[in-house]
């Protein structure tokens, strides 16, 4: 069952207007909310960075947080899997004819439920390689945009050479994955982009601080150049659906020998701790 327009349907009878604004201009935004054994995980901060989102494009929110919850338990609820991807996407609405300016419209929201996948930490503790790619995204990365052709293109790349990863860069400066956000350690210390403009702030990203800090590391939200990445001791990257993912190789060349770090593991112990507090 999804939910589309106010009503909870069959996905194959969920149909929509081609005059909708996502469909036309990509003019909406989204969230993906991570469900461990039946519960959402962190929906209220997922929920808040939809309502910047929407603020930043100027939609009207259509429900309250109680309305965003029930709707997202019952799409829950009406699913077979007990690990999930909620998808949410609010679209400004459709109009009656095709121009880029917008009169009073009526959000179109679409929600569905995905099987999440999660993966072993015996198949995570291989590592994964990621390429880099220049970041050639708008000004405006901290709206989650469902306008996703440059995220497209780069996963794309990446899938072509089996890559887990594409990591951008814009001026020199590591920014965030085509699909995540991204960690570098040297010498025992954290670096990550800081939150702003430049990439979308994720809510894994802020599970990985917190775990970080409370393993002791020293967390710097600091540039980190794309020159200085293959001195990295370990890189990660982080994401609602995949969790902290460690990157062993980058552009063929690989980090720490090929071998997953050891501080990857003990925050990944701490983050699989927060999902399975949501298990028991
Ligand atoms: N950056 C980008 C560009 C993303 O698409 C995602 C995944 N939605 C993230 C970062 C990670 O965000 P989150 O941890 O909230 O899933």
């Amino acid at each position: 069952m999804v939910f589309l327009k106010g009503n909870f349907i069959k996905k194959d009878k969920a149909f929509i207007s081609v005059m909708d604004r996502g469909f036309l201009f990509g003019d909406g935004v989204y969230e993906v909310v991570p469900v461990y054994n039946r519960k959402l995980f962190k929906p209220i901060e997922h929920l808040d960075r939809l309502q910047q989102s929407l603020n930043v494009v100027s939609i009207n929110n259509p429900y309250n947080e109680k309305e965003w919850l029930d709707i997202m338990n019952k799409v829950v609820y009406y699913s077979d899997n007990d690990d999930q991807s909620i998808y949410l996407q609010v679209t400004r609405g459709s109009d009656t004819k095709r121009v880029h300016t917008y009169e009073n419209l009526e959000p179109n929201v679409y929600v569905e439920s995905n099987e999440l996948k999660t993966r072993s930490q015996k198949e995570l503790s291989k590592g994964y390689s990621a390429i880099t790619m220049k970041d050639i995204r708008w000004d405006l990365c901290n709206v989650k945009s469902t306008s996703l052709l440059a995220n497209v293109i780069y996963s794309q790349e990446a899938k072509k050479v089996n890559a887990e990863e594409a990591i951008l860069h814009k001026d020199n400066v590591i920014t965030e994955g085509s699909t995540s956000n991204v960690f570098l350690i040297k010498n025992g210390v954290l670096f990550t982009h800081p939150t702003g403009s430049k990439i979308l702030p994720g809510i894994t990203r802020e599970v990985v601080l917190e775990s970080a800090k409370s393993v002791n590391i020293i967390v710097k939200e600091e540039a980190y150049m794309l020159d200085d990445i293959y001195d990295c001791d370990e890189v990660w990257i982080s994401s609602s659906t995949r969790g902290i993912i460690p990157i062993t190789k980058i552009d063929d060349k690989s980090l720490n020998n090929g071998l997953v770090g050891e501080l990857w593991e003990g925050v990944y112990e701490n983050y699989l701790e927060n999902i399975k507090l949501l298990k028991s």
